[in-house]
């Protein structure tokens, strides 16, 4: 399971914004963001002080959508690849491509306090699909499926952190919580206006249709 193992306030530095990639600690003062708003390295500063161009307007787009999901490139080309392919228009397939990946699903639940950790949680075996552990973080749910925390791994620390703290995060429409808010049905595949991702997606389409 390759990911980015590089400190992850830089990532929203790159890209100026708040990408949320820590989860509560994303609200605390100590975001990097605040307290270092400019771009990371030695020259960035100056770099950005100068007109960026279209193709850089749209690779940022791409990095910053690829960054939220914490996706490396590869694997992001192959989701664009994915939702070339398929009919609809590709910039909002590949957004629902992203958000319909297991462990975006647990974030969107309430039940990891970051994608990257719902990932971790994930490749520990403690979730499951329609009652069968799954342990890959980029399984697709489809219409149907029931995600839920496995038997065993109710009362596991994090888990229960995080549905706390998530207790008044809206959970959105296309996931229907039950019980106890440990399992949630897909009830629908996500529309644009289902996914509050702050990211330009025709960006990314013409990033990649140059
Ligand atoms: Fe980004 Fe701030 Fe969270 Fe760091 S703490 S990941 S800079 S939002």
């Amino acid at each position: 399971m390759a990911r980015y193992r590089g400190p992850v306030c830089r990532l929203c530095r790159r890209e100026g914004t708040r990408l949320y990639l820590k989860g509560e600690r994303c609200f605390s003062p100590k975001c990097g963001i605040e307290r270092r708003a400019y771009p990371p390295g030695e020259h960035a500063q100056s770099r950005s002080r100068r007109r960026t161009s279209d193709y850089g307007l749209q690779l940022r787009e791409k990095q910053k959508m690829r960054r939220i999901y914490g996706i490396l490139e590869r694997q992001f080309r192959r989701y664009f690849a994915e939702a070339e392919r398929r009919p609809g228009i590709t910039g909002q397939i590949l957004l629902q491509l992203l958000e319909r990946r297991l462990d975006n699903v647990v974030w969107r639940m309430g039940l990891a306090a970051s994608r990257a950790q719902a990932r971790m949680l994930i490749g520990h075996g403690h979730f499951t699909v329609n009652g069968k552990r799954v342990s890959i973080p980029s399984y697709l749910v489809k219409v149907g499926d029931k995600v839920g925390v496995r038997e065993k791994s109710r009362r596991l620390a994090p888990i229960v952190a995080a549905a706390e703290k998530a207790g008044g995060r809206r959970v959105p429409s296309w996931l229907q919580v039950e019980g106890d808010a440990m399992e949630a049905t897909v009830v629908s595949l996500p529309t644009r206006e289902e996914i509050d991702t702050q990211v330009e997606e025709e960006l990314v389409v013409q990033f990649y249709s140059r």
